[in-house]
């Protein structure tokens, strides 16, 4: 019986991790992956994080600066790899959890795909959102004859050139994307067609992630509940900015339907398209926790911060904003991973 199960070894759980060890706690970190890093290794090779090296840092241990600008997802990776060997994390890798079971009277069973199980008092889930990418539905997208994939799945520009591609979504990850592609499209004869659900709302230059912490941070002490969302939903970061000033970034509504060889819109246009790219964000992984019966409001399971009211002992951490602001983020989780650590120990 281990005080704490972590289950996933990316930045929240390496969180998780950093502060179960400085309590002196008997726990261990299981690990879908092969490799350390979490989702980054698996992003295109072109994304920059929004903030500097000195504002991406998890507790206790500083990312080292580049001197190009923000880190790519590769310098993300080197961090994180080192961070766990740092501080000798407990990760076991290869172990994909399937279920989480109450275990009476109090702690729970974690099962693993194979078979192996692991009993602890208290689960702090850590599975990110990498593997749940949400498409929506969209008429006629079964008789499409083009490519699609989804931004998780996205690995450069190369693969399109002199492609006609349709960008779906107008948050980071479809303005980042549609940035890549802008340029190697142009040269090679291929188009670029970005939908958004309504204009892309910019952020103001200036503001990276620094200040987007600052916001969220802001938010949590006053209780205003008044979010970054209000700022904007695309952090210009050097791409963007140079795609979006070079007339490059062109957003058109979405369109409403397939056809088999592009996409048309209600008031009669139709493109032909090679490709299309669904930059429409992920959902919580949290397929391994069904059996709990946790409560839900719209879609969403109900936790204050990191903590499961219906189910003492489990908590969510690093999913996003509804379990905590800014949890989502490097500089951000570790809040959220102490306030976890110190009610799974009970301190
Ligand atoms: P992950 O990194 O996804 O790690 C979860 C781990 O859990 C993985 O190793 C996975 O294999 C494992 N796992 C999953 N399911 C199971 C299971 N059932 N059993 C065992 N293991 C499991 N963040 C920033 O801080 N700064 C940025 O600038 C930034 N920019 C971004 C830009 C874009 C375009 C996008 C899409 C994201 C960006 N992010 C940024 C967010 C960041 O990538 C993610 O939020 C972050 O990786 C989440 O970390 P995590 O540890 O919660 O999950």
């Amino acid at each position: 019986m281990r005080d704490v199960v972590v289950i996933g070894g990316g930045q929240a759980g390496l969180a998780a991790g950093f502060h179960l060890t400085r309590a002196g706690a008997d726990f261990e970190i299981l690990d879908a992956s092969d490799g350390p890093g979490g989702a980054w290794p698996h992003t295109w090779p072109s994304l920059r994080l929004f903030s500097p090296a000195d504002h991406s840092s998890l507790p206790g241990r500083r990312m080292h600066r580049t001197d190009d600008g923000n880190p790519d997802a590769a310098h993300v990776v080197e961090y994180l790899r080192g961070y766990e060997e740092y501080y000798g994390l407990p990760v076991r890798r290869g172990v994909r959890i399937v279920a989480v079971e109450r275990d009476d009277p109090d702690g729970f069973v974690v099962r693993a795909a194979d078979g192996r199980r692991w009993r602890a008092r208290a689960v702090i889930s850590a599975t990110g959102t990498w593997s749940r990418p949400f498409v929506p539905t969209c008429p006629g997208v079964g008789g499409f004859r083009g490519h699609q994939i989804h931004s998780a799945g996205y690995r450069g520009p190369e693969p399109f050139g002199g492609r006609r591609v349709v960008v779906v979504g107008g948050a980071n990850s479809g303005a980042q994307i549609a940035a890549d592609l802008a340029g190697h499209l142009q040269q090679s004869d291929g188009e670029l067609i970005w939908c958004t659900a309504g204009p892309p709302r910019y952020l103001p230059d200036h503001v990276d992630g620094r200040e987007l912490f600052r916001v969220a941070t802001a938010s949590v002490r006053s209780g205003s509940g008044r979010g970054v969302a209000e700022l904007g939903d695309i952090v210009v970061v050097p791409p963007v900015r140079a795609a979006r000033d070079a007339g490059l970034l062109v957003a058109t509504p979405m369109f409403d339907r397939f056809h088999p060889g592009g996409v048309e819109w209600d008031d009669g246009r139709r493109e032909a398209v090679d490709a299309v790219i669904w930059c429409t964000g992920f959902r919580p992984a949290l397929g391994h926790l069904r059996g709990l019966g946790l409560s839900r409001v719209g879609g969403r399971v109900v936790a204050d911060g990191p903590v499961v009211p219906d189910v003492p002992g489990l908590f969510l951490l690093g999913y996003g904003d509804w379990c905590g602001a800014a949890s989502a983020t490097l500089i951000g989780v570790g809040q959220w991973a102490k306030a976890a650590v110190a009610a799974a120990l009970g301190r």
